[in-house]
């Protein structure tokens, strides 16, 4: 059996197990091997029954006197008593009639549970139990907790391991020998077992180190690969020209921040070299990456380059295109910027491709459907990418396909990735961060309102609504489930505009809708045509309602700080003051973890303390990124990551990847999703 064997090669895994495996990602026995514990409880420790004391215990018995009997309808109740040499103590389970028929008279058992009063006597309450051996995968040992799906129990999971551990013919190290003594490392092979079943739990951390530092050291290889790739390519050099700059700045109706200044600053030195600038500007929502767009737009159409601006959706591109023509006309620039987006007229189109192809527009604002216009783009000197994370590895190479050479990228986004993590997972860009807000902002004032207020919520929005402002409604999910708590956005949706607000005009945005109709949507939003949009996270994106002062987030808790944040940046973007009200589901629902939000306002804290409590996903819940998938380091754990990027780097100094084939294809598999080009 072969890491790349399918699951249903093991044995005791028919159609219905493997369906459920597939649930949790695991269609291979690698894929099985890599599904890592979830936690462990800890059983080790074997006790004769008449030492037992409270607690987790297991104990090596014979099992007698077994007896079920239904209590009452829907309780059944087996007992039984278990001995060894020093002593007896009873066993109960609760609603597992199998097992009076299961226990084999004489046989020695492992039996573990909590052991604990309960009506007057000590006894264990469901114990699990196996036949005694030297290899105990249930009981006995520290125990390995895995991620439950429906219907498939973890130790169904534990039973499958082990047989996929024994089976397995190539479990290999795959990392070098000096690399592992440098950094004593525990070898992969065994690294595997002890984290399922580990034998101590010094092992246990040991296996633990090992993965974690392998995960990180993949991951930034891909990277360091690819930087070192875009470093071999070649750029057109685009000159710093500081007179045009300073009257660009001199022009604008308010003052740079220092980011700003330093990140123009920057691309400016980039755009200069031969080599193709690849960086990425970050900064928080509203903190003014469009302007370092126009700026670094600017330098590039000056000097006769074009230049392609890529926004995720048309409104976002028509926004842009609105802001750098306003932009670029105080510099006499504003004549050479042209929205290009699929809804343009044939006509339109046309005049706008022979323009291009003259150099009579140089900044072609658009969607992706940028890249697939018949425009010419030998001149294209720059490439701005907005929210990155919405374009796909095979469209960013298309467009610089089409320019025949490798142009300048700017990559922005307003994702606030912590600094350890861009490193980590961007190691080939360089990063900007716009780390300061421009003066003058009002802070929104935001809120945990308690599900039983709504009332009070309502009658206090419907104020602002009656004074001519707007309302976001963000839901949890779109239709409604088992699950949703009449959270969904079309039941909000229909409680709204039937109900709660049912003389005002309430609109619905969701991402099942055609994507036209979306547009849709939104420009009415946008035209003030709607006072309520009610919608999930697809609003997400950086689009501007100034007219929208408020933010009303439902489910609150089952979103993720960094995800509220960048929500909440949808408004407050006008000079009036704006409000976000966070409704937790239910009043049992967890909370503390939101109070961050009332507290702090800056996105970067509160990615950090999503990545501490959740884990990368918590930050990209709108990625499918592979990368992100650490299952074992922290990203928080700065020494881990500053160690393997060290290694990473000595490896390909030293090392020759070819004559790593297994490592190769990994680091294969997480270069198409860590490089941005
Ligand atoms: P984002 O980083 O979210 O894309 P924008 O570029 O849309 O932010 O900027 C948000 C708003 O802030 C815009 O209205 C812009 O004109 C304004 N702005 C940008 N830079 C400054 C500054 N230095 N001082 C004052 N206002 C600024
Ligand atoms: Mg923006």
């Amino acid at each position: 059996m072969e890491l790349s064997s399918p699951v249903a090669e093991l044995k005791g895994v028919g159609k219905e197990v493997a369906k459920k495996l597939a649930g949790l990602g695991v269609e291979t026995v690698g894929g099985l091997i890599g599904n890592f514990p979830r936690r462990y409880d800890d059983y080790s420790n074997v006790l004769p029954v008449r030492g037992l004391r409270p607690g987790n215990v297991t104990i090596e018995v014979k099992v007698g006197q077994v007896a079920g009997r239904y209590v009452r309808r829907g309780l059944h109740i087996t007992d039984a008593i278990a001995s060894d040499s020093t002593g007896s103590v009873r066993l109960v389970w609760f609603n597992q009639p199998y097992r009076s028929t299961a226990i084999k008279q004489g046989q020695l058992y492992f039996v573990a549970g909590e052991y604990g009063l309960r009506r007057g006597r000590f006894s264990i309450l469901n114990p699990s139990m196996e036949l005694a051996s030297s290899f105990p995968i249930n009981t006995a040992r520290i125990i390995p907790i895995y991620r439950e799906a429906k219907g498939l129990k973890s130790y169904t999971v534990r039973k499958l391991v082990r047989e996929a551990l024994r089976e397995l013919k190539d479990l290999k190290e795959y990392l070098p020998a000096w690399l592992l003594a440098d950094k004593n490392l525990m070898a992969y092979p065994q690294a595997v077992k002890q984290i399922h079943f580990p034998s101590s739990p010094e092992a246990l951390a040991q296996a633990r180190a090992r993965l974690g530092f392998e995960e990180v050291f993949v991951l930034t290889l891909a990277a360091l690969i690819n930087k070192q790739e875009n470093l071999a390519e070649r750029g057109v050099s685009i000159p710093y020209n500081e007179v045009l700059a300073k009257e660009f700045v001199a022009k604008l109706p308010f003052k740079l921040t220092d980011a700003q200044r330093k990140a123009a600053w920057l691309i400016y030195q980039d755009m200069n070299k031969n080599q193709p600038m690849n960086r990425l500007l970050e900064g928080d929502v509203g903190s003014g990456k469009t302007v370092v767009a126009a700026m670094s737009a600017l330098m590039a159409i000056e000097q006769g380059f074009q230049v392609a601006l890529m926004a995720p959706t048309e409104i976002l591109a028509r926004q842009h295109a609105d802001t750098l023509l306003s932009l670029l006309s105080r510099v006499g620039y504003g004549e050479q910027v042209r929205l290009l987006v699929g809804s343009l007229s044939p006509d339109q189109k046309k005049t706008a491709h022979a323009m291009i192809a003259n150099g009579d527009i140089r900044l072609m604002v658009g969607t992706h459907a940028l890249i697939a216009e018949k425009v010419d783009m030998r001149r294209l000197g720059l490439i701005i990418i907005d929210e990155q994370h919405r374009f796909g590895v095979e469209q960013r190479k298309k467009l610089q396909a089409k320019a025949g050479h490798m142009p300048h990228v700017l990559h922005m986004t307003a994702t606030p990735i912590p600094r350890s993590l861009a490193l980590t997972l961007y190691g080939e860009l360089d990063i900007s961060i716009l780390d300061e807000m421009p003066p003058g902002r009002h802070k929104i004032k935001t809120e945990i309102v308690s599900p039983h207020a709504r009332a009070d919520l309502y009658a206090k929005i419907d104020e602002e609504l009656a004074a001519g402002w707007q309302m976001f409604v963000v839901c949890p999910l779109i239709t409604d489930s088992e699950t949703s708590g009449g959270l969904s956005a079309e039941e909000v949706y229909g409680r709204l505009s039937g109900r709660d607000f049912k003389h005002r005009r309430v609109g619905l945005l969701h991402g099942r809708l055609k994507s036209q109709d979306k547009d849709e949507v939104m420009q009415k939003f946008i035209n003030h045509e709607y006072d309520i949009l009610v919608s999930t996270t697809v609003i997400e994106v950086g689009v501007d309602v100034p007219n929208a002062s408020i933010m009303l987030i439902e489910g609150a808790e089952r979103f993720g700080l960094a995800q509220i944040h960048q929500l909440r940046g949808r408004v407050g973007r006008g000079a009036h003051q704006s409000y976000c009200y966070l409704i937790p589901s239910s009043v049992q629902a967890p909370t503390p973890r939101l109070r961050a939000l009332v507290t702090t306002a800056d996105g970067f804290k509160l990615a950090e303390l999503d990545l501490d409590i959740r884990g990368p996903g918590a930050i990209y819940g709108t990625l499918q990124h592979g990368a992100l998938d650490l299952r074992i380091a922290k990203l928080s754990d700065t020494k881990l990551i500053a160690g393997a990027r060290s290694a990473a780097q000595t490896f390909l100094e030293r090392e020759n990847l070819k004559k790593y084939p297994i490592l190769q294809d990994r680091v294969k598999s997480l270069r198409a999703v860590t490089n941005l080009n």
